[in-house]
């Protein structure tokens, strides 16, 4: 069910029925996901349309 590409957070099945998370869908199709937390925390970067690789380098470096 993946987890939080920002904290790690991990995703769980209530989560996916709920509404708090965020989905991102990168370049290569792949889908990531931010917590609410996190959501929070980034929404005006996200509303934005900024990379979530300048949010947050770190994320990437498993992707896929
Ligand atoms: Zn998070």
């Amino acid at each position: 069910m993946g987890t939080c590409m920002i904290c790690e957070l991990r995703r769980t099945a209530a989560d996916v029925r709920g509404v708090g998370w965020t989905s991102q869908h990168g370049p290569d199709g792949a889908v990531s996901w931010i917590c609410p937390t996190c959501t929070r925390a980034q929404l005006w970067q996200i509303e934005a349309g900024l990379p979530l690789d300048e949010i947050r380098p770190r994320a990437t470096r498993h992707a896929a």
